[in-house]
Protein backbone atom coordinates (compact mmCIF):
# COMPACT_ATOMS: atom_id res chain seq x y z
CA UNK A 1 0.00 0.00 0.00
CA UNK A 2 1.05 3.47 -0.56
CA UNK A 3 2.57 5.89 2.09
CA UNK A 4 0.11 7.74 3.96
CA UNK A 5 0.31 11.47 2.71
CA UNK A 6 0.63 14.63 5.51
CA UNK A 7 -2.24 16.66 5.34
CA UNK A 8 -2.65 19.98 7.10
CA UNK A 9 -5.96 21.28 7.77
CA UNK A 10 -6.63 25.20 8.70
CA UNK A 11 -7.45 24.90 12.14
CA UNK A 12 -7.96 28.80 13.23
CA UNK A 13 -11.91 28.47 13.22
CA UNK A 14 -14.69 25.94 11.59
CA UNK A 15 -14.82 22.35 10.87
CA UNK A 16 -11.56 21.16 10.81
CA UNK A 17 -11.96 18.66 13.27
CA UNK A 18 -14.41 16.97 10.87
CA UNK A 19 -11.91 17.52 8.03
CA UNK A 20 -9.77 15.57 9.86
CA UNK A 21 -11.63 12.67 10.53
CA UNK A 22 -12.69 11.80 7.14
CA UNK A 23 -8.94 12.75 5.71
CA UNK A 24 -8.04 9.76 8.42
CA UNK A 25 -10.80 7.42 6.86
CA UNK A 26 -9.59 8.76 3.48
CA UNK A 27 -5.56 7.23 3.47
CA UNK A 28 -3.97 10.58 5.13
CA UNK A 29 -2.02 11.00 7.99
CA UNK A 30 -3.58 14.57 9.18
CA UNK A 31 -1.93 17.79 11.05
CA UNK A 32 -3.50 20.77 12.15
CA UNK A 33 -2.32 23.66 11.03
CA UNK A 34 -2.18 27.16 12.68
CA UNK A 35 1.36 28.72 12.02
CA UNK A 36 3.08 29.04 8.76
CA UNK A 37 6.14 26.89 10.12
CA UNK A 38 2.99 24.15 10.70
CA UNK A 39 3.01 23.96 6.78
CA UNK A 40 6.32 22.85 6.04
CA UNK A 41 6.18 19.33 4.40
CA UNK A 42 2.17 19.17 4.11
CA UNK A 43 1.57 17.57 0.93
CA UNK A 44 -1.77 18.96 0.55
CA UNK A 45 -3.90 21.62 2.29
CA UNK A 46 -7.64 21.90 3.44
CA UNK A 47 -9.43 25.04 4.83
CA UNK A 48 -12.58 23.92 6.25
CA UNK A 49 -15.86 25.41 5.92
CA UNK A 50 -16.86 28.28 8.74
CA UNK A 51 -17.25 31.85 8.58
CA UNK A 52 -15.27 33.36 5.94
CA UNK A 53 -14.98 36.63 7.31
CA UNK A 54 -13.87 35.18 11.11
CA UNK A 55 -11.70 33.07 9.22
CA UNK A 56 -9.91 35.72 7.24
CA UNK A 57 -9.52 37.83 10.29
CA UNK A 58 -7.53 35.27 11.72
CA UNK A 59 -5.38 34.23 8.78
CA UNK A 60 -4.08 37.59 9.14
CA UNK A 61 -3.69 37.72 12.83
CA UNK A 62 -1.92 34.56 12.49
CA UNK A 63 0.57 35.69 9.51
CA UNK A 64 -1.11 32.92 7.96
CA UNK A 65 -2.71 34.16 4.44
CA UNK A 66 0.57 35.27 2.85
CA UNK A 67 2.35 31.95 3.69
CA UNK A 68 -0.85 29.92 2.28
CA UNK A 69 -0.27 31.68 -0.90
CA UNK A 70 3.03 31.24 -1.42
CA UNK A 71 2.78 27.47 -0.99
CA UNK A 72 -0.16 27.29 -3.12
CA UNK A 73 1.48 29.12 -5.50
CA UNK A 74 4.13 26.63 -5.74
CA UNK A 75 1.63 23.50 -5.97
CA UNK A 76 0.69 22.52 -2.90
CA UNK A 77 -2.82 20.72 -3.71
CA UNK A 78 -5.30 22.69 -1.73
CA UNK A 79 -8.99 21.91 -1.22
CA UNK A 80 -11.37 24.88 -0.22
CA UNK A 81 -15.14 24.00 1.63
CA UNK A 82 -17.90 26.28 1.63
CA UNK A 83 -15.71 29.57 3.51
CA UNK A 84 -12.77 27.49 2.60
CA UNK A 85 -14.14 27.96 -1.06
CA UNK A 86 -14.67 31.62 -0.53
CA UNK A 87 -11.06 32.09 0.80
CA UNK A 88 -9.79 30.46 -1.90
CA UNK A 89 -11.72 32.86 -4.70
CA UNK A 90 -10.03 35.59 -6.44
CA UNK A 91 -13.08 37.48 -6.95
CA UNK A 92 -15.62 37.51 -3.50
CA UNK A 93 -17.51 40.09 -3.78
CA UNK A 94 -18.85 39.95 -0.48
CA UNK A 95 -16.02 39.10 1.49
CA UNK A 96 -14.73 42.33 3.94
CA UNK A 97 -10.85 42.20 3.10
CA UNK A 98 -8.01 40.68 1.69
CA UNK A 99 -7.48 37.08 1.36
CA UNK A 100 -5.62 34.11 -0.06
CA UNK A 101 -7.27 34.74 -3.40
CA UNK A 102 -5.63 32.18 -5.75
CA UNK A 103 -8.46 30.74 -7.55
CA UNK A 104 -10.08 31.88 -10.82
CA UNK A 105 -13.67 31.61 -9.79
CA UNK A 106 -16.17 33.72 -8.71
CA UNK A 107 -18.82 33.09 -5.55
CA UNK A 108 -21.17 34.67 -3.87
CA UNK A 109 -21.70 33.87 -0.49
CA UNK A 110 -24.79 33.03 1.85
CA UNK A 111 -26.69 32.65 -2.14
CA UNK A 112 -29.27 30.07 -1.36
CA UNK A 113 -30.69 31.85 1.89
CA UNK A 114 -30.30 31.88 5.70
CA UNK A 115 -28.59 28.90 7.90
CA UNK A 116 -32.87 27.79 7.76
CA UNK A 117 -32.82 27.97 4.30
CA UNK A 118 -29.81 24.94 4.30
CA UNK A 119 -30.60 21.89 2.51
CA UNK A 120 -28.93 18.69 1.03
CA UNK A 121 -29.13 17.20 -2.42
CA UNK A 122 -27.19 13.65 -4.21
CA UNK A 123 -25.48 15.07 -7.01
CA UNK A 124 -22.67 13.32 -8.98
CA UNK A 125 -19.14 14.41 -9.25
CA UNK A 126 -16.88 13.88 -11.89
CA UNK A 127 -13.80 11.65 -11.04
CA UNK A 128 -16.23 9.87 -8.22
CA UNK A 129 -18.00 6.43 -9.54
CA UNK A 130 -20.99 4.62 -7.87
CA UNK A 131 -23.67 6.38 -6.36
CA UNK A 132 -23.61 9.97 -6.12
CA UNK A 133 -22.45 12.04 -3.15
CA UNK A 134 -24.77 13.86 -0.63
CA UNK A 135 -23.91 17.89 -1.10
CA UNK A 136 -24.94 19.15 2.33
CA UNK A 137 -25.05 23.18 1.73
CA UNK A 138 -24.96 25.14 4.70
CA UNK A 139 -25.66 28.70 4.33
CA UNK A 140 -23.34 28.12 1.07
CA UNK A 141 -21.60 29.94 -1.52
CA UNK A 142 -22.46 29.44 -5.18
CA UNK A 143 -19.26 29.51 -7.17
CA UNK A 144 -21.35 31.95 -9.95
CA UNK A 145 -18.69 32.29 -12.14
CA UNK A 146 -15.47 30.42 -13.40
CA UNK A 147 -12.31 31.02 -15.30
CA UNK A 148 -11.60 29.10 -18.61
CA UNK A 149 -8.43 26.84 -16.78
CA UNK A 150 -11.12 25.61 -14.10
CA UNK A 151 -12.77 22.55 -14.39
CA UNK A 152 -16.36 21.77 -13.21
CA UNK A 153 -16.69 18.77 -11.39
CA UNK A 154 -20.38 18.82 -9.86
CA UNK A 155 -23.78 21.23 -10.38
CA UNK A 156 -26.86 21.07 -7.86
CA UNK A 157 -30.20 19.92 -9.96
CA UNK A 158 -31.09 23.59 -10.57
CA UNK A 159 -27.44 24.15 -12.55
CA UNK A 160 -25.66 25.77 -9.64
CA UNK A 161 -22.21 25.08 -9.85
CA UNK A 162 -20.94 23.64 -6.67
CA UNK A 163 -17.92 21.74 -7.32
CA UNK A 164 -14.86 22.88 -9.14
CA UNK A 165 -10.94 21.89 -9.76
CA UNK A 166 -8.22 24.76 -11.30
CA UNK A 167 -4.95 22.78 -11.54
CA UNK A 168 -4.00 22.01 -7.84
CA UNK A 169 -6.83 24.04 -6.00
CA UNK A 170 -9.95 22.20 -5.54
CA UNK A 171 -13.50 23.82 -4.24
CA UNK A 172 -16.16 22.94 -3.33
CA UNK A 173 -19.80 24.67 -1.76
CA UNK A 174 -20.74 22.04 0.31
CA UNK A 175 -19.52 19.71 3.42
CA UNK A 176 -18.37 16.50 2.45
CA UNK A 177 -16.53 16.34 6.28
CA UNK A 178 -20.18 16.30 7.34
CA UNK A 179 -20.96 12.84 5.98
CA UNK A 180 -19.78 9.38 6.42
CA UNK A 181 -18.73 9.09 2.80
CA UNK A 182 -15.16 9.76 2.50
CA UNK A 183 -14.84 9.62 -1.21
CA UNK A 184 -14.69 13.20 -1.78
CA UNK A 185 -11.55 13.40 0.90
CA UNK A 186 -10.01 10.61 -1.20
CA UNK A 187 -10.65 12.34 -4.62
CA UNK A 188 -8.26 15.12 -2.33
CA UNK A 189 -5.85 12.81 -1.13
CA UNK A 190 -5.03 11.46 -4.58
CA UNK A 191 -3.93 14.89 -5.87
CA UNK A 192 -1.82 15.17 -2.73
CA UNK A 193 0.30 11.86 -3.78
CA UNK A 194 1.13 13.43 -6.74
CA UNK A 195 2.80 16.68 -4.65
CA UNK A 196 6.06 16.31 -2.35
N1 LIG B 1 -21.80 31.56 4.98
C1 LIG B 1 -20.46 31.27 5.39
C2 LIG B 1 -19.50 32.34 4.91
O1 LIG B 1 -19.84 33.17 4.16
C3 LIG B 1 -20.00 29.92 4.89
C4 LIG B 1 -20.80 28.83 5.54
C5 LIG B 1 -20.10 27.53 5.67
O2 LIG B 1 -18.88 27.43 5.58
N2 LIG B 1 -20.88 26.53 5.94
O3 LIG B 1 -18.39 32.32 5.29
Amino acid sequence: MSKRPLVGVLALQGDFREHATSLSEAGAEVTEIRHAENLKNIQGLIIPGGESTAIARLLIAYNLTDPIRRHIEQGLPTWGTCAGAILLAKNAPDLDRPTISVMNITVQRNAFGPQINSFEENIYVNGISGLPIKAILIRAPIISDTGPEVSILGKLSDGSIVAVKENNLLATSFHPELTNDSRMHGLFVDMTRQYS
